[in-house]
């Protein structure tokens, strides 16, 4: 599969600084590997900050020029960007799979909805409004006009290595702010390979840099420079908060999507298959390796039992392993550091009194394959309710009260998406809005699309991706006040 890409010129495998495509300067490189096999894919330039200085460089020059082209000529560009990734859904969809390892469908599926927020910010690229206030002198009057923040730099995970870049790039291209992209260095080669469209859809060159290697030199780089306006990352909560300190010595706006610990609440009134598709759904989506993945699934005494057994049975069926495999629907996890996180919170789990009545071992392919894990006596103070498990571990826990169940879910400092399942109107609207949370799924299990903001409250995060809020991180308001006699 590598050898079929790199012929279609979809496997890129250098960085990419104002439109050229680099080696590092002192020419090291580091493998990216299949997380399923372990073979490794390509060697890739290790850059740090030299390089990341250079593509800052390019960048703001480039700076310069894309912000004076019209919306509409952005747009277009951005349109043709959408309609390349569009036509080359399969083979990215196949280089998903093989440096993350999902499903080959799911990977097809990240394709769409990765593209999905190019389309939609080269729509919204014309409607970036300013506003003209009343004056309260007669002879003054106030413009308001939105401009692009300047050079940002975007620094992304592995676990949607297309959707995540595509939703920070799209909107900051469309209001007219260039990138400086560091990807996860586990999954580098869906970014070039997006690079690589940018270029051919008329993006100019310096518009869109890819650097990675070295994450703490790039990041310093990024941080250090005061030419880089905007810092939007997506990744764990630790380094969100270091990026975000150090974002503070040059005054840098900043977006930060962190870790959730999803709580996923089923009422004794809920419709159980609605339920069941809904939790299985935000559980097990790229083998529960995302931020909106159930952490907790709480659910009332009165259906537990019932729910408790369909849940296991649907589990009980999941067929694992490689992406590429006929109906796979669970691939590996990432590497052998999250299969050790996820066998650490099992064991404090089992031994603080929770039971595994399914999985809870890794699984007989190897390599860092894991089997879907029910557990149930789960309480709020084991470290698997309290932290992220990235994982597809499913923990059951009971409660009573609605009032309990609202006080468990927000008993944490994440707050990005939470859902709940219930068919009684009232209830959804009263618990829904009692949640601390960016986001509610009310009988509904998966909550991303671009039209509608993402992210979260709390220490989950600052700011909104997708939909028109997702354009405001990449503007600052500018006021002209014109003395008009
Ligand atoms: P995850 O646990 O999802 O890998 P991380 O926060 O470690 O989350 O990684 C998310 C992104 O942040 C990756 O691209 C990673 O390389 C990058 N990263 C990690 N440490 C730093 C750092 N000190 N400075 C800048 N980026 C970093």
């Amino acid at each position: 599969i590598a050898a079929r890409l790199s012929s279609s010129g979809i496997l890129q495998t250098k960085g990419l600084i104002g439109g050229n495509w680099t080696d590092a300067h002192d020419g090291k490189t580091f493998e990216v590997s299949n997380p399923a096999t372990g073979e490794v894919i390509a060697n890739i330039p290790c850059m740090g900050g030299k390089e990341t200085n250079d593509a800052i460089t390019s960048a703001y020059d480039a700076f310069n020029s894309w912000k004076k082209l019209t919306a509409a000529d952005r747009s277009k560009r951005l349109r043709k960007w959408y309609d390349l990734i569009m036509a080359h859904k399969e083979e990215l969809g196949q280089l998903i799979t093989l440096e993350q390892g999902k499903p080959l469908k799911e990977a097809i599926g990240e394709v769409s909805y990765g593209a999905g927020f190019i389309e939609f910010a080269a729509e919204e690229a014309k409607r970036v409004y300013g506003d003209i206030i009343p004056s309260p002198l007669p002879d003054r009057r106030l413009f308001v006009l939105k401009q692009p923040v300047g050079v940002v730099g975007a620094i992304t995970p592995w676990n949607f290595p297309l959707a995540m870049i595509t939703r920070k790039v799209g909107p900051a291209l469309a209001c007219g702010c260039t990138v400086v992209i560091k990807p996860s260095e586990l999954t580098p080669l869906t970014a070039l390979a997006a690079a690589q469209l940018s270029l051919e859809a008329g993006i100019p060159p310096g518009v869109v840099n890819v650097v990675m290697g070295n994450a703490s030199g790039i990041g310093e780089a990024l941080l250090n420079s005061p030419k880089v306006r905007k810092i939007t990352f997506t990744g764990s909560t630790a380094v969100g908060k270091k990026l975000m300190a150090g974002s503070a010595e040059t005054v840098k706006k900043v977006s930060l999507e962190l870790g959730g610990n999803a709580p996923c609440i089923v009422f004794d009134d809920a419709d159980l298959e609605v339920a069941l598709k809904g939790t299985l759904a935000t559980k097990f989506r790229n083998s529960g390796q995302t931020c909106v993945c159930a952490n907790r699934i709480l659910v009332q005494e009165g259906i537990y039992s019932k729910f408790a057994d369909s849940f296991l049975k649907a589990v009980q069926d999941m067929k694992v392993g490689e992406g590429f495999g006929e109906g796979v629907v669970q691939g590996p996890l990432i590497n052998e550091a999250a299969v050790q996180k996820v066998e650490t919170l099992i064991q404090d789990a089992v031994s603080k009194g929770a039971k595994v009545v399914l999985g809870g071992k890794r699984h007989s392919l190897g390599m860092t394959f894991y089997e879907p894990t029910v557990i149930t006596d789960v309480k709020n103070e084991m470290r698997i309710s309290t932290e992220e498990v990235f994982g597809p571990v499913a923990p059951l826990l009971k409660f009573k009260t609605e009032e309990e169940a609202i006080h468990m879910a927000n008993d944490t400092n994440a707050g990005l998406a939470a859902y709940i399942f219930t068919t009684n109107v009232q209830r959804s609207w009263r618990v829904s809005e009692a949640l601390e949370y960016g986001i509610v799924g009310v009988n509904e299990g998966l909550v991303s699309t671009e039209v509608a903001p993402f992210g979260g409250v709390k220490q989950s995060g600052l700011g909104r991706e997708g939909s028109k809020y997702g354009m405001d991180e990449y503007l600052e308001v500018h006021l002209d006040l014109n003395f008009a006699t």
